[in-house]
C-alpha cells in the first residue's frame, strides 16, 4: 500500500463538472489500494480575481487581510471536492492549511513553512479517509492565516509529501508535463520524460511555469520525486527527480533538455564609468540594499572606461532607475541607458556541462537568424542570451530546431 499526495491545480477544479471528474480520479486511485492525501488550488482564476477586487478598493491593503482573503479560494475547492467525494460514497475529510498543522513564519503573503504537525492528517489516513487539504495556506504564531506566495499549492504538496514520507507526489494540471519548449510557442515541442531538479529550477527561473520554484527547491532538498501530469488524460507526464537517478535509469542524456524564454526583464547600461576597482561592488551592493534582483551582468572596459550592463525584473525598473541616477551623479561622466525591449532565451541541460561546443552552436544558430546577442551568461547547465524582444520567438523556434528535438530520447 502506497501513500500518494495528489495535487490539483486551479484549472482542474475550475467548475463542478471538473470537480466531479477529479473526485472520481482520486477515488479510483484509492481503490487501487493507496492512501491518498489531496492538495488543491483555488478554482480557475479565483486568486487573480480576488487580487483584482482589492485593487479596486486600495493600492495599500493590509497584508494580514490579504491573506485572509486569498486563503478563501482554496477553501472553496476543498469543500466542494470533499462534498463530491462523499456524494460518491467514499470516506473523506477536508482540512484548511491551519487545520492540517502547516505552521509558517510571520511573513504575510509570502510565508515560509517552518514545520508541520501532521498528527491530525495521519489519524484521518488511519481512519481510511481521503484527506483533502487546502494548498497555499498556513498559520503563524499569532494564529493568523497566511499564504505561501503565488503558486504555493505546489509547495504545500511537496512539503506534505516530505513530512508524511509519501511514496509519490503527483502534481496535476492542464498540461501533459514539462516540454522541450513552451508548446504554445513551439508547436512540435516534445514532452520530456525525466528532468532533474536542477534543470527544473533553471527552467523555472528562465520562464517555464510548470512548478513553483520554491517547491522544486524543497523537492530537491528532501529528494521527493515529483510527477507532473495532466488531470484530463492518462499520458505519462514528466518525472522530476535527481540527476543521479536519471543517469542510472537512462541510456543517454541529451546535451540540451530544453529551450526557455522570458520577457520579464529590462536592461540598464551605465556608460563611461571610471575604470577603478570596487565600482561593481559599490553599484550592486546599493541595488541589493534596495532589494533589486539583478539577473545577468556584463562589464566591458574600453579605453580605460567601464560600461556595465545588467538586467533586472521589470517590476524593479523605477527603483533601479532612481538609484542609478544617484550613482551616476557621483561619477560625473557616467550616463544611464535604459532598454525595455529585451528578452532572455536560454538552453538548459545537465548534459552540456563538459561540452564547450554547445555554446558555440547556440550563438551560431542565433547568428544564422540574424539575431544580435546583447549579453551572454553561462552556468554549468544553462546558457542564456539577452536579445531584442522582437527576435524572441524566432530565436526560441530556431534553437529548438537547431538542437534537434525531434525525438524524445529520455
Ligand atoms: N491559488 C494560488 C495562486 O493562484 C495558489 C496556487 O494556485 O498554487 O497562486
Ligand atoms: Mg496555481
Amino acid at each position: 500500500m502506497s501513500l500518494i499526495v495528489m495535487k490539483f491545480g486551479g484549472s482542474s477544479v475550475a467548475d463542478t463538472d471538473k470537480i466531479k471528474f477529479v473526485a472520481k480520479k482520486i477515488i479510483a486511485k484509492k481503490k487501487e489500494g493507496n492512501k491518498i492525501v489531496v492538495v488543491v488550488s483555488a478554482p480557475g482564476n479565483t486568486t487573480d480575481d480576488l487580487l483584482t477586487m482589492v485593487t479596486k478598493i486600495t493600492s495599500r491593503p493590509q497584508l494580514r487581510e490579504m491573506d485572509v482573503l486569498l486563503a478563501t479560494g482554496e477553501m472553496v475547492s476543498i469543500a466542494l471536492l470533499s462534498i463530491a467525494i462523499d456524494a460518491m460514497g467514499e470516506k473523506v475529510i477536508s482540512m484548511t492549511g491551519p487545520q492540517a498543522g502547516i505552521f509558517a513564519d510571520m511573513t504575510y503573503t509570502q510565508a515560509r513553512v517552518k514545520s508541520i504537525d501532521s498528527r491530525k492528517i495521519k489519524k484521518q489516513i488511519l481512519d481510511d479517509k481521503i484527506v483533502v487539504i487546502a494548498g497555499f495556506q498556513a498559520f503563524n504564531s499569532k494564529r493568523d492565516i497566511t499564504t505561501l506566495g503565488r503558486g504555493g499549492s505546489d509547495l504545500t504538496a511537496v512539503v506534505l509529501a516530505a513530512t508524511l514520507n509519501a511514496d509519490l507526489c503527483e502534481i496535476y494540471s492542464d498540461v501533459d508535463g514539462v516540454y522541450t519548449a513552451d508548446p504554445r510557442v513551439v508547436t512540435d515541442a516534445k514532452k520530456i520524460a525525466y528532468v532533474s531538479y536542477d534543470e527544473m529550477l533553471e527552467m523555472a527561473g528562465s520562464g517555464a511555469q510548470i512548478l513553483q520554484t520554491r517547491s522544486v527547491e524543497i523537492a530537491k532538498k528532501f529528494n521527493i520525486e515529483v510527477h507532473s501530469k495532466n488531470t484530463f488524460n492518462e499520458s505519462k507526464g514528466t518525472v522530476i527527480t535527481s540527476k543521479e537517478k536519471i543517469r542510472r535509469s537512462n541510456m543517454e542524456t541529451p546535451l540540451v533538455s530544453g529551450v526557455t524564454f522570458s520577457k520579464d526583464n529590462v536592461k540598464f547600461t551605465i556608460v563611461d564609468l571610471p575604470d577603478t576597482p570596487g565600482l561593481a561592488a559599490k553599484i550592486f551592493s546599493r541595488l541589493a540594499n534596495i532589494n533589486v534582483n539583478v539577473d545577468i551582468i556584463q562589464s566591458v572596459i574600453v579605453n580605460k572606461k567601464n560600461n556595465i550592463s545588467f538586467t533586472v525584473d521589470k517590476q524593479d525598473t523605477e527603483k533601479t532607475d532612481l538609484e542609478l541616477n544617484k550613482i551616476s551623479h557621483e561619477f560625473k561622466s557616467a550616463s544611464i541607458v535604459y532598454d525595455d525591449c529585451v528578452a532572455k532565451v536560454s538552453i538548459i541541460g545537465i548534459g552540456m556541462k563538459s561540452n564547450p561546443s554547445i555554446a558555440a552552436k547556440m550563438f551560431e544558430i542565433l547568428n544564422n537568424e540574424g539575431i544580435n546577442i546583447e549579453i551572454i551568461s553561462t552556468s554549468e547547465i544553462k546558457i542564456s542570451c539577452i536579445i531584442n524582444r522582437l527576435d524572441m520567438l524566432k530565436a526560441v523556434k530556431a534553437l529548438h530546431k537547431g538542437f534537434g528535438f525531434s525525438v524524445d530520447n529520455r
